[in-house]
Protein backbone atom coordinates (compact mmCIF):
# COMPACT_ATOMS: atom_id res chain seq x y z
CA UNK A 1 0.00 0.00 0.00
CA UNK A 2 1.38 3.44 -1.07
CA UNK A 3 -1.26 5.90 0.90
CA UNK A 4 0.07 8.99 1.76
CA UNK A 5 -0.61 11.34 4.64
CA UNK A 6 -3.36 14.06 3.16
CA UNK A 7 -2.37 17.71 4.02
CA UNK A 8 -4.85 19.82 5.58
CA UNK A 9 -5.19 23.31 5.23
CA UNK A 10 -2.36 25.53 7.04
CA UNK A 11 0.21 23.69 5.38
CA UNK A 12 2.42 25.46 3.39
CA UNK A 13 2.42 23.40 0.36
CA UNK A 14 -1.04 24.17 -0.18
CA UNK A 15 -0.61 27.11 -0.64
CA UNK A 16 2.48 27.12 -2.97
CA UNK A 17 2.52 26.73 -6.95
CA UNK A 18 3.60 23.46 -8.05
CA UNK A 19 6.57 22.93 -10.32
CA UNK A 20 5.51 21.87 -13.91
CA UNK A 21 6.52 17.42 -14.58
CA UNK A 22 10.00 17.35 -16.29
CA UNK A 23 10.88 13.69 -16.15
CA UNK A 24 7.81 11.52 -17.16
CA UNK A 25 9.69 9.06 -15.18
CA UNK A 26 8.87 5.86 -12.83
CA UNK A 27 8.83 7.87 -10.40
CA UNK A 28 6.11 9.98 -11.41
CA UNK A 29 4.08 6.83 -12.33
CA UNK A 30 4.29 5.71 -8.66
CA UNK A 31 3.22 9.25 -7.79
CA UNK A 32 -0.21 8.75 -9.80
CA UNK A 33 -0.48 5.49 -8.40
CA UNK A 34 -0.11 6.70 -4.74
CA UNK A 35 -2.15 9.93 -5.45
CA UNK A 36 -4.88 7.71 -6.67
CA UNK A 37 -4.81 5.03 -3.55
CA UNK A 38 -4.96 7.96 -1.21
CA UNK A 39 -7.89 9.41 -2.82
CA UNK A 40 -9.79 5.84 -3.37
CA UNK A 41 -9.20 5.52 0.48
CA UNK A 42 -10.26 8.61 1.93
CA UNK A 43 -12.69 8.26 -0.29
CA UNK A 44 -12.76 11.68 -2.60
CA UNK A 45 -13.25 12.35 -5.62
CA UNK A 46 -9.99 14.44 -6.71
CA UNK A 47 -6.60 14.87 -5.30
CA UNK A 48 -3.87 16.63 -6.48
CA UNK A 49 -0.36 16.28 -5.45
CA UNK A 50 0.43 18.98 -3.26
CA UNK A 51 -2.41 17.67 -1.04
CA UNK A 52 0.08 14.68 0.12
CA UNK A 53 3.04 17.30 0.04
CA UNK A 54 4.32 16.17 -3.38
CA UNK A 55 4.66 20.18 -4.91
CA UNK A 56 4.44 19.05 -8.98
CA UNK A 57 1.84 19.60 -10.97
CA UNK A 58 -0.20 16.42 -11.26
CA UNK A 59 -4.02 14.93 -9.94
CA UNK A 60 -5.92 12.21 -10.40
CA UNK A 61 -9.87 12.08 -9.88
CA UNK A 62 -12.77 9.61 -9.10
CA UNK A 63 -16.08 10.67 -11.17
CA UNK A 64 -18.82 9.10 -12.50
CA UNK A 65 -17.40 5.94 -11.80
CA UNK A 66 -14.03 6.62 -14.01
CA UNK A 67 -10.15 7.20 -12.62
CA UNK A 68 -7.91 9.63 -14.45
CA UNK A 69 -5.42 11.49 -13.91
CA UNK A 70 -3.49 14.34 -15.40
CA UNK A 71 -0.05 16.04 -15.84
CA UNK A 72 0.64 20.02 -16.67
CA UNK A 73 -2.80 21.03 -17.04
CA UNK A 74 -4.23 24.08 -18.97
CA UNK A 75 -7.84 24.90 -18.70
CA UNK A 76 -10.56 26.43 -21.17
CA UNK A 77 -13.42 27.43 -19.59
CA UNK A 78 -17.18 28.34 -20.29
CA UNK A 79 -18.59 31.35 -19.51
CA UNK A 80 -21.60 29.47 -17.91
CA UNK A 81 -21.61 29.10 -14.55
CA UNK A 82 -23.02 26.20 -12.37
CA UNK A 83 -23.75 26.30 -8.68
CA UNK A 84 -23.34 23.22 -6.19
CA UNK A 85 -21.68 22.30 -2.86
CA UNK A 86 -17.95 21.31 -2.93
CA UNK A 87 -15.77 20.20 0.00
CA UNK A 88 -11.89 19.20 -0.47
CA UNK A 89 -10.26 16.20 1.60
CA UNK A 90 -7.39 18.73 2.74
CA UNK A 91 -10.94 20.67 4.50
CA UNK A 92 -12.37 17.93 6.14
CA UNK A 93 -16.20 17.86 6.64
CA UNK A 94 -16.61 21.58 5.22
CA UNK A 95 -19.03 21.89 2.49
CA UNK A 96 -19.38 25.44 0.35
CA UNK A 97 -21.60 26.25 -2.35
CA UNK A 98 -18.85 27.26 -4.71
CA UNK A 99 -19.37 28.83 -7.98
CA UNK A 100 -17.81 27.29 -10.93
CA UNK A 101 -18.06 26.92 -14.90
CA UNK A 102 -20.13 24.61 -16.65
CA UNK A 103 -17.76 23.07 -18.90
CA UNK A 104 -14.13 22.24 -18.57
CA UNK A 105 -11.64 21.30 -21.75
CA UNK A 106 -8.21 20.05 -19.91
CA UNK A 107 -5.38 19.52 -22.04
CA UNK A 108 -2.23 18.03 -20.25
CA UNK A 109 -0.46 14.78 -20.66
CA UNK A 110 -0.41 11.69 -19.31
CA UNK A 111 1.77 9.72 -16.76
CA UNK A 112 3.41 8.06 -20.08
CA UNK A 113 4.01 12.02 -21.50
CA UNK A 114 1.30 11.68 -24.25
CA UNK A 115 -1.24 14.71 -24.69
CA UNK A 116 -4.19 14.04 -23.60
CA UNK A 117 -7.25 16.23 -23.81
CA UNK A 118 -10.31 15.70 -20.99
CA UNK A 119 -13.46 17.23 -21.36
CA UNK A 120 -15.74 17.28 -18.76
CA UNK A 121 -19.25 19.39 -17.57
CA UNK A 122 -20.89 19.58 -14.06
CA UNK A 123 -19.13 17.34 -11.50
CA UNK A 124 -16.46 16.55 -13.83
CA UNK A 125 -15.50 20.27 -14.43
CA UNK A 126 -16.29 21.38 -11.09
CA UNK A 127 -13.17 18.78 -9.89
CA UNK A 128 -10.96 19.66 -13.06
CA UNK A 129 -11.24 23.23 -12.15
CA UNK A 130 -10.87 21.88 -8.19
CA UNK A 131 -7.90 20.24 -8.30
CA UNK A 132 -5.76 22.64 -10.86
CA UNK A 133 -6.24 25.67 -8.61
CA UNK A 134 -4.28 23.09 -6.44
CA UNK A 135 -1.68 23.21 -8.41
CA UNK A 136 -1.74 27.35 -8.44
CA UNK A 137 -1.56 27.05 -4.59
CA UNK A 138 -5.04 28.36 -4.74
CA UNK A 139 -8.24 26.37 -2.48
CA UNK A 140 -11.35 26.28 -3.01
CA UNK A 141 -12.60 28.41 0.06
CA UNK A 142 -10.88 30.95 -2.47
CA UNK A 143 -13.78 30.60 -4.75
CA UNK A 144 -16.55 31.53 -1.99
CA UNK A 145 -19.04 34.25 -1.35
CA UNK A 146 -17.46 36.33 0.87
CA UNK A 147 -20.13 35.52 3.57
CA UNK A 148 -19.45 31.62 3.05
CA UNK A 149 -15.54 32.14 3.28
CA UNK A 150 -15.67 33.95 6.66
CA UNK A 151 -18.50 31.02 7.52
CA UNK A 152 -15.62 28.71 6.22
CA UNK A 153 -13.03 30.02 8.11
CA UNK A 154 -14.72 30.31 11.50
CA UNK A 155 -15.61 26.47 10.94
CA UNK A 156 -11.59 25.71 10.21
CA UNK A 157 -10.66 27.81 13.26
CA UNK A 158 -13.27 25.59 15.31
CA UNK A 159 -12.68 22.02 13.90
CA UNK A 160 -10.30 19.72 15.23
CA UNK A 161 -8.49 18.52 12.35
CA UNK A 162 -7.12 22.48 12.18
CA UNK A 163 -6.72 22.46 16.24
CA UNK A 164 -4.80 18.98 16.14
CA UNK A 165 -2.24 19.70 13.40
CA UNK A 166 -1.51 23.69 15.05
CA UNK A 167 -0.97 21.32 18.27
CA UNK A 168 1.73 19.50 16.59
CA UNK A 169 3.01 22.35 14.87
CA UNK A 170 1.73 21.87 11.81
CA UNK A 171 -0.46 23.97 10.54
CA UNK A 172 0.21 27.34 12.35
CA UNK A 173 0.36 29.26 9.81
CA UNK A 174 -2.54 31.12 7.75
CA UNK A 175 -1.68 33.01 4.19
CA UNK A 176 -2.55 36.33 4.99
CA UNK A 177 -4.58 37.16 2.06
CA UNK A 178 -5.71 40.69 0.32
CA UNK A 179 -8.61 40.10 1.73
CA UNK A 180 -9.68 41.03 4.87
CA UNK A 181 -11.60 38.33 6.72
CA UNK A 182 -8.85 36.14 6.21
CA UNK A 183 -5.73 37.85 7.22
CA UNK A 184 -4.88 38.11 10.81
CA UNK A 185 -5.22 41.71 12.54
CA UNK A 186 -4.77 41.24 15.50
ZN1 LIG B 1 -9.09 19.90 -2.78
Amino acid sequence: MSIQEIRFFGDPVLTTPASPVVDFDKELRVLVKDLTETMLDAPGAGLAAPQIGVSLRVFVWDVDEALGHLINPVLDLSDELQDGEEGCLSFPELRYETPRAMRAVAKGFNMYGEPITVEGTEFLARALQHETDHLNGILFIDKLSADNRKLAMKEIRESEWFNLAAEKGQNIQVKDSPHTIFGRNT
